[in-house]
């Protein structure tokens, strides 16, 4: 066994393991990557995590790196949930609900909280966390929030980053910082102090002040983002607060011991319809009009042709009696949530004439019952995840670009074309309503061809992004994947800013390298791994 495993297995109360059936197991993500780890630790509680950062410190003062990378349940499709050296596993022991207020809504957590359990646990006081991923039964809290995780409902309600108001974290010194909106007196408190935390936010405030035009132009005009750091809504009218920044850094700048989130109220009655079209550029016409109504449907979901002709071949009477014939090329799912029956009723009559306006056959669920047969067809993107015949596995490569809402039909049709070129079945499915699209390509990694094609498509994927004015990453996270393409999504001096964020935080480059920054396709080019598979997580439904 390691030093470092000799070490920590005397220092921290959680377990210390380096089988290699361990380090195998936590070798993968749910990306294409792999890469082993040397150590892994069950954290018990915050001491053990500050203890771990504080060894991995010492060390670095002496010359040797020992990196750490933080775990939730693995399902990251960036490549940022696997290291070379220490696996920190939260959901092991730090997975409880500390706090929830039903009166305020506000919840406390520790990271390693299942999102599954934790939604249920709102639902029956009345509330809910809107940013949920499809994922969510079999993913943590601290994934989603370290991800700036978003999902179906994110379209009306935002963000994992609009509900953060406080974190805790332990920085790569192992000091502990609390983050949470700052008024000026605190700022200049915090300035003063002596300490890393001290340096960091003395650093962070100068690298604002001196880059505000450079930072303020790398807002996107995109619903959501979480490619990069978000430096934008550190230093506001409102105060200063380093929670946005963490929020999204995917375990970069800190480890994130606690949560403390603002949740929404629950209205388990909705209205759902579907549209079902024979043209995709007529889903964006829809798509604006429906955007536009007076409250915001809470999802507009879609998926198109390709995946229903897929889950055809693969299960032919899964969708059976659910779609119209011939197969449309897309199939749009609307939902609204507003509270008060009339109001729902009157959204969904006039979401009803956008939709017979332009799709070709339509249906409103009128009982619970058709609502799980629509629901149904979105999910259909969970065969596409499955789906293993000849060797074809769908990947995650180019799996979450998001573009300004008006060029949602632009970036639907390049896409397809760009897949089309080079002779690969895609499935293309979505966040329509915020032009959020993932799209798996058919590919099998252990074939040469095939490994040199995902690069070639991966960059001409971010370059037709990037060209729309996009973003390489609405909610997934850049992780290894997507970190080569962050100096051409924000250019060359604004990555400059980034990698200086990365600087400040952690010096030594301990906390997950070789993910977001500091990245190139070369550096990912050897974890790619030769056969692709959710392994795990088939303990659940692959929902996408
Ligand atoms: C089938 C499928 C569907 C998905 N659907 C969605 C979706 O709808 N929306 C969406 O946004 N994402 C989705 N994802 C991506 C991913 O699952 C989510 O981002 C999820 O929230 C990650 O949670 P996790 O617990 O698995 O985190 P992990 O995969 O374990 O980790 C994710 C990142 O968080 C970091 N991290 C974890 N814990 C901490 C901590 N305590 N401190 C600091 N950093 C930490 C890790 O280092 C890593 O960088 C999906 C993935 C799969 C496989």
């Amino acid at each position: 066994m390691s030093k470092v495993a000799h070490y920590l297995q005397e220092h921290v109360m959680g377990e210390v393991m380096t089988s290699l059936d361990a380090r195998r197991y936590f070798a993968t993500d749910a990306s294409i990557f792999a890469v082993a780890p040397a150590v892994i630790m069950y954290p018990r509680n915050e001491n053990d995590v500050r203890k771990t950062a504080r060894f991995a410190w010492q060390m670095a003062e002496r010359g040797r790196i020992i990196p750490i990378t933080a775990r939730g349940s693995g399902t990251d499709q960036s490549g940022a949930a696997i290291g070379s050296c220490v696996i920190m596993v939260f959901p092991a022991h730090m997975n409880r609900i500390l706090e929830l207020d039903a009166k305020t809504g506000v919840v406390i957590v520790e990271p390693g909280v299942n999102y599954g359990k934790l939604q249920q646990t709102l639902e029956t006081h009345g509330r809910f966390f809107p940013p949920y991923p499809a994922n969510l039964e079999y993913s943590t809290l601290g994934g989603a929030v370290a991800n700036n995780t978003s999902g179906a409902k994110s379209l009306k309600y935002g963000d994992t980053r609009a509900y953060v108001k406080t974190l805790r974290v332990v920085l790569a010194n192992g000091e502990m910082i609390e983050t949470h909106k700052l008024s000026k007196r605190d700022l200049n408190r915090k300035l003063g102090l002596a300490t890393f935390e001290g340096e960091i936010y003395r650093a962070v405030d100068t690298l604002i002040e001196e880059n505000q035009k450079l930072i303020a132009k790398a807002g996107l005009n995109v619903t959501k983002n979480t490619a990069g750091y978000d430096l934008l809504d550190v230093k506001t009218k409102e105060g200063f607060d380093l929670t946005p920044l963490i929020v999204g850094s995917q375990g970069t700048l800190g480890l994130i011991t606690e949560i403390s989130i603002e949740t929404e109220q629950h209205n388990p009655h909705t209205s759902l319809l579907a549209g079902f079209f024979d043209d995709v550029g007529k889903t964006q016409e829809a798509i604006m009009e429906l955007r536009a109504l007076s409250s915001m449907p809470c999802a507009i979901e879609m998926v198109d042709g390709n995946l229903l002709n897929v889950v055809q071949q693969v299960n032919p009477n899964q969708l059976k009696g659910l779609l119209p014939n011939p197969i449309p090329k897309a199939v749009l799912i609307v939902e609204f949530d507003d509270f008060g029956d009339h109001l729902q009723k009157r959204l969904s009559k006039r979401a009803l004439k956008v939709l017979s306006k332009y799709a070709y056959a339509h249906e409103e669920a009128t009982s619970e019952q058709d609502k799980d047969k629509l629901w149904k067809i979105r999910h259909a993107a969970a065969t596409i995840l499955a789906q293993s015949d000849n060797g074809l596995k769908a990947i995650p490569l180019i799996d979450d670009g998001v573009v300004p809402v008006a060029a949602y039909g632009e970036f639907y049709s390049k896409v397809e074309q760009l897949l089309q070129h080079y002779h690969v079945q895609v499935a293309i499915w979505g966040h329509a309503g915020d032009a959020n699209l993932h799209a798996r390509p058919l590919l099998d990694l252990s074939q040469v061809g095939d490994r040199q094609k995902a690069i070639r498509l991966m960059e001409e994927y971010y370059s037709i992004v990037i060209g729309l004015g996009g973003s390489t990453s609405g909610e997934h996270g850049d992780g290894r994947l997507r970190g080569p393409f962050l100096k051409h999504l924000y250019g060359p001096d604004m990555y400059e800013v980034m990698r200086k964020v990365k600087e400040i935080f952690d010096p030594y480059n301990i906390l997950n390298p070789g993910v977001k920054i500091n990245v190139t396709t070369e550096d990912i080019k050897p974890f790619i791994r030769q056969e692709y598979s959710l392994g795990a997580w088939y303990g659940h439904m692959p929902r996408s």
